[in-house]
């Protein structure tokens, strides 16, 4: 299932789009019962039209969290393979947390995440950026517009998978997109022209088909990462790299904060880990610590 408005659920079928609407007996049910990314199974309305009827089982959730007042999980799309998290080796700066961020977010919906530095025609800082993530065992690819052969190994990345592409605004990734797939008009340049409704209607995830088997799904709301609450006990696990050193810190509970004997702290003193990635963790941690807190 491609999108959703209104009523109506758009499905790619064989090379070809059509609109479907829900079979009666899944208008019962909770309020996310078909995702974007959601495998169905189609049928015939007496009246001709296409219906869903079906929903495979999912292999993922995108969930968000809701913070705040109204707390809750919403599921935003299924079956997603793997998040592409886009940076610029500069113009704009490269910025550790937020990119750290978009990985954590990531990794805490137990998605595969694949580091991209673009721009890398712009300065050649990108080797050295690349390192902490390439430790942390993140594949990491370098690319640049002009360089067309420089996007095959993005390209192969995406070809029959369904990925959803992120990271923060102007770093190149509606470029990114274009270049390897000139054609696939990205719906982020409307702004709601259809629903007249303002940004808050375009917070639906969207899928569309990329190459031969691909999909790519485009979730303005994850562009906005202030709204992607991350529950305090997630955000550890959501830095393998700091879990490796983890289990020699003295206290099983280690927050590597200010405990003593912290295995994670000394990795940094020794460079063994990079030191923005504990910075990036501590700095999530006390977030989400904070976004927890009941409010007043
Ligand atoms: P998005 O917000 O992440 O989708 O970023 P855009 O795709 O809109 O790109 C922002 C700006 O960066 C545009 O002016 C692009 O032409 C430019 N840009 C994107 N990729 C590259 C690149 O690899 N090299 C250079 N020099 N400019 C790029
Ligand atoms: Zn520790």
């Amino acid at each position: 299932m491609l999108a959703k408005t209104g009523g109506l659920y758009r499905v790619s079928c064989g090379g070809n789009v059509l609109e479907a609407t829900l079979r009666g007996r899944f208008r019962q049910r909770g309020r996310d019962r078909v995702l974007v990314g959601d495998r169905v199974i189609l049928g015939q309305h007496p009246d001709g039209g296409a219906t869903i009827e079906e929903v495979a089982t999912r292999s993922s959730v995108l969930k968000r969290c809701k913070p705040g007042r109204h707390k809750g999980v919403r599921q935003v799309a299924a079956n997603i393979d793997q998040v592409i998290v886009v940076g610029a080796a500069c113009a704009p700066d490269w910025n550790n947390h937020l990119m750290d961020r978009f990985i954590a977010v990531a990794a805490a919906n137990g998605l595969s995440v694949t580091v991209v530095i673009n721009k890398c025609d712009l300065c050649d800082t990108a080797d050295d950026l690349a390192l902490p993530y390439r430790s942390a065992g993140y594949p990491v690819v370098l690319t640049s517009i002009p360089n067309a052969q420089e996007l095959t190994e993005l390209g192969s990345r995406l070809e029959g998978r369904v990925s959803l592409l992120t990271g923060p605004s102007g770093v190149g990734k509606s470029s990114l997109l274009n270049a390897l797939q000139p054609g696939l008009r990205l719906r982020t340049s409307e702004v709601g022209e259809k629903s007249g409704g303002g940004r808050h209607t375009t917070v639906a995830a969207e899928m569309y088909p990329f190459g031969a088997k691909g999909f790519v799904v485009d979730t303005p709301g994850l562009s906005d990462i202030g709204l992607w609450g991350l529950d305090p006990r997630e955000v550890a696990g959501a830095f393998p790299d700091l879990g490796r050193f983890a289990s020699e810190c003295r206290f099983d509970d280690c927050r590597h904060l200010e405990e003593p004997n912290c295995a994670v702290i000394a990795a940094v003193g020794s460079g063994q880990l990079a030191a923005s990635r504990l910075e990036s963790y501590r700095h999530l941690l006390e977030e989400a610590i904070e976004a927890a807190r009941p409010w007043q």
